[in-house]
């Protein structure tokens, strides 16, 4: 399901891969490892299972000769697996002598990653960063020029708080701070283009770690150019801070069209799923109709008129049911990541929810009936009893799927005439 309203920001389009970036096309969901890159086996892994949660690009760090070194043999892995990902280099500091030294690094990744502020100092910036774009031109990549607020260009700061220092009316510090992350990403950006970089080659981001400040930047970096912009609240932090402040920002961003890439900083908890950050982006996107991956389930929150954690548990299990059936599904059902499924805690909106849903169980509350009528398409169809409505209904959901979605149900699907549902 695509937004049938929301207007996007125009800008150029970007071939990664076999994946596109740009206003014509669905906003991508990226990701970025957190292994060793040295560990090359351990590192492919952790991208296999980020592609296998939906991540559409995966970033990992090239920081040393052992990194650099094992990127082509991670690509082979992968590409051994049936994993196709394009993969992005994140480089600092050393950038321009591992691209130098490891031209199969080079070659296997599609996109590099470079920091204007991390490049290096005076003079050096400039030769180094030069050199990156041209091995970018050589082997036809993207680059993406990612400021970061944690490591803005210091002379480039220096100078704009000098000149606005002799303003009659100073700007406050952030402003020029802000100024600085902007100005930083479109004068490399200049600088790349002129050394003979495409701007089809280019995406820019600015990320910074304040969700006002996050909106402030890219509303004005939008209006200043026509480049994909990749968006992330960097450092957002862990659990539930990181992903309400990450949706927070984004969302404002999403809605006013801007934002072509995505990514959820999560900081996972010790021994934490790094495919989280990816389901967040996915559930961010999806909530706000812009695209959909997974079919999502409805769940009343639960109050006191809910007997058991009966229904809590089948909630859950229904949706990690769902996302683990997604790659199977995704390939034999299309148009499945649409279905809404609802899990409803008693009698009041229990009905109601489940037959708005494609497909809805409503469990019984404090005072009721120990049965669970099931709803599909509108219609109660069966009432399910007994320590098993767990498993039974689940064989309900896939039975739902095989039928609605497989072969010939798809065309049978948007052909039924659904009746207008009277709550
Ligand atoms: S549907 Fe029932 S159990 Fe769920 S929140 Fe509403 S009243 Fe409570």
């Amino acid at each position: 399901m695509m937004s049938d309203s929301l207007p996007r920001r125009s800008t150029r389009q970007v071939q990664l891969g076999h994946a596109w970036i740009g206003s014509d096309h669905p906003v991508l969901v990226q990701s970025m490892t957190n292994t060793d890159t040295a560990d090359a086996e351990g590192t492919a892994r952790q991208i296999f299972e980020l592609w296998r949660a939906g991540s559409e690009a995966v970033r990992i760090t090239v920081n040393s000769s052992e990194a650099a070194a094992a990127v082509a043999p991670i690509q082979a892995m992968l590409e051994e697996w049936g994993c196709r990902v394009p993969l992005i280099g994140d480089f600092h500091f050393n950038g321009d002598r591992l691209l130098r030294e490891y031209p199969e690094c080079a070659k296997a990744l599609a996109k590099y990653r470079i920091n204007p502020g991390n490049v290096g100092r005076g003079s050096k910036r400039d030769e180094k960063f030069a050199f990156m774009i041209e091995k970018a031109i050589e082997f036809d990549k993207v680059v993406r020029i990612g400021v970061n607020w944690g490591s803005i260009d210091q002379a480039m700061a220096g100078r704009l708080m000098d000149e606005n220092a002799k303003l009659a009316q100073p700007l406050p510090v952030e402003a020029v701070m802000r100024e600085t992350l902007i100005r930083s990403a479109l004068e490399s950006a200049e600088q790349a283009i002129g050394w003979g970089l495409s701007p089809d080659k280019i995406i820019l981001s600015c990320k910074v770690s304040h969700v006002q400040d996050l909106i402030r930047v890219y509303r004005d970096l939008g209006s200043r150019c026509d480049f994909p912009l990749h968006l992330g609240l960097t450092e957002a932090g862990m659990g539930s801070k990181g992903i309400v402040a990450s949706s927070a920002a984004l969302a404002v961003l999403l809605q006013e069209g801007i934002g072509d890439t995505i990514r959820i900083s999560l900081t996972p908890e010790p021994g934490g799923d790094r495919t989280k950050e990816v389901i967040v982006a996915q559930e961010l996107l999806q909530t706000m109709g812009l695209r959909s991956f997974t079919p999502l389930v409805t769940a009343c929150p639960g109050c006191g008129r809910t007997t058991s954690t009966v229904f809590q548990e089948l909630a859950q299990d229904i949706q990690e049911f769902l996302r683990r059936q997604m790659p199977v599904w995704r390939a034999s059902y299309p148009g499945v990541e649409d279905m809404k499924v609802a899990v409803m805690g008693c009698v009041v909106n229990g009905p109601g929810e489940s037959k708005l849903a494609d497909i809805g169980i409503s469990l019984p509350g404090t005072g009721e009936v120990p049965v669970c009528p099931v709803y599909v398409d509108g219609e109660k169809t069966v009432t399910l009893k007994g320590d098993q409505v767990a498993a039974e209904f689940q064989a309900i959901v896939e039975n739902y799927v095989s039928t609605r979605y497989g072969e010939g149900g798809a065309r049978r699907a948007e052909n039924k005439i659904i009746p207008l549902k009277v709550v």
